[in-house]
């Protein structure tokens, strides 16, 4: 057997539940093995057996610069010089802090934590603190992380892998999390009037990336905002994706719309594990140890993390989002016709760098529409994708992902692998 990947991951198996320390990861829904990798730049991965791929996943969305980008490997390497955990603070987290609350229009604090998970959890424990409310209203098939109250009809991996929750959640714990199709106004206007008065918040992927990718029908955020305010709950933003990529001021910024509280992670972190959670001061300021919210981490604004994060959120500010957003859309476009031109049904929503090939006649608007996609289509055309050298998200549920790293030649690569693809 000459084949590393496979090596390692059965020597993983036995090992790390399922061989992988993230579920999509096993690749098994797509019927194919994780690829071990080696190292990767630019918009190029190379696994342990030396082969290339084109990486439209991106760490799942981190790597909008590419991978080992100039000036966030020196930062790092920089940073790396000066120790790696101080448990007090440092001056890069003031300056991270500072960049992304002058890139949000939502913003007035911030406080760094390790990753979306907690991004997500803290921002539901400070609206259930300063509302004195606990319920929460969550879209079906919008991920949030994996922390209890968010796993009830989550994408991603729960979705992936049609988990109807997970066991290990108490019964109570997600009680109190309201649920309605994503884009349907009139449902969220129902379960406001039956249950506003115990709403703490209302969260949403602004655009939701995690059922594959599917966009805000015109108005469905202004409503959102509008109930929200109409009774007394706090709008949250899950940028964990969007922020930074969406536009550089995030889907906020993209939308005009003003959130009390956002979630980020992913891209803030320049591809180190960070997330962070702001809004507007009078929340924020109930955060401990300024309020009585209590929150709290270890490695929280970890020196190595925020020099990362800096160097990304620097480098990002001086580029250009909308000449990647056109190549993007050209590329997608470009896809999408290869593939309906070989009689395959196909939707290819994009959105800034995202893009997404839907096997379905109609456009995909929700949950419900996104899993009744043609899977087993999917799945042919990843591995033979792959097959060829081009590596996309191993899930219909996720969003392809597109840097700053790809080049035309790139795009014409996958382009041409897209053609040979056989249904
Ligand atoms: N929110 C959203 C919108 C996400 O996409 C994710 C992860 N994909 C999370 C939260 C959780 O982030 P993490 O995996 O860093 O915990």
């Amino acid at each position: 057997m000459d084949d590393l990947s496979r090596q390692l991951f059965e020597k993983a198996c036995a090992l790390i539940p399922g061989g992988v320390n993230s579920p999509v990861r096993a690749c098994h829904n797509v019927d194919s093995l994780p690829l071990f990798i080696a190292e990767a730049h630019g918009c190029r991965l190379t696994d342990v057996d030396g082969r290339e791929y084109i990486d439209f996943v991106l760490s799942w969305g981190p790597m909008i610069l590419g991978h080992d980008e100039a000036s966030v490997t020196a930062a790092l390497r920089e940073a790396a010089g000066r120790g790696t955990s101080y448990g007090a603070p440092c001056p890069d987290e003031v300056a991270l802090a500072a960049e992304v609350v002058a890139a949000m229009p939502g913003l007035e604090m911030v406080r760094m934590v390790n990753s979306g998970t907690e991004a997500t959890m803290s921002a539901l424990r400070l609206a259930r603190g300063v509302t004195k409310r606990h319920k929460l209203l969550k879209f079906i098939g919008c991920y949030h992380g994996h922390a209890d109250p968010f796993l009830a009809a989550a994408g991603s991996g729960v979705a992936t892998f049609s988990l109807p929750g997970t066991p290990g959640v108490p019964p109570a714990v997600v009680a109190d999390t309201l649920l309605a199709p994503y884009n349907d106004l009139d449902a969220v206007k129902e379960c406001f009037a039956r249950h506003g008065a115990d709403i703490a918040a209302v969260i949403v992927e602004p655009v939701a990336a995690n059922m594959g990718l599917v966009l805000p029908k015109p108005g469905f955020l202004e409503g959102l905002r509008a109930l929200a305010d109409q009774y007394g709950s706090l709008l949250i933003f899950d940028e964990v994706i969007t922020g930074f990529r969406a536009a550089f001021g995030g889907a906020q910024a993209r939308f005009n719309i003003d959130p009390d509280l956002t979630t980020f992670g992913k891209i803030i972190g320049g591809g180190l594990p960070v997330g962070a959670f702001g809004g507007k001061r009078r929340f924020m300021e109930h955060v401990a140890p300024q309020g009585e919210v209590y929150q709290a981490g270890t490695l929280s604004g970890n020196p190595l993390a925020m020099a990362a994060g800096l160097a990304t959120l620097r480098r990002l500010k001086t580029l250009d989002y909308d000449a990647l957003e056109a190549r993007t859309r050209a590329f997608a476009e470009a896809l999408r016709d290869i593939l309906r031109a070989k009689g395959v049904p196909v939707q290819m929503p994009t959105l800034a760098s995202m893009f997404c090939p839907f096997f379905s006649e109609e456009p995909v608007t929700d949950f419900v529409q996104a899993q009744a996609c043609d899977q087993k289509l999917f799945t042919s055309f990843y591995k033979q994708m792959r097959a060829q050298g081009i590596y996309l998200a191993p899930s219909g549920f996720e969003t392809g992902m597109v840097s700053f790293a790809h080049s035309d030649e790139d795009f014409n690569r996958a382009l041409d692998a897209a053609r040979k693809v056989l249904f």
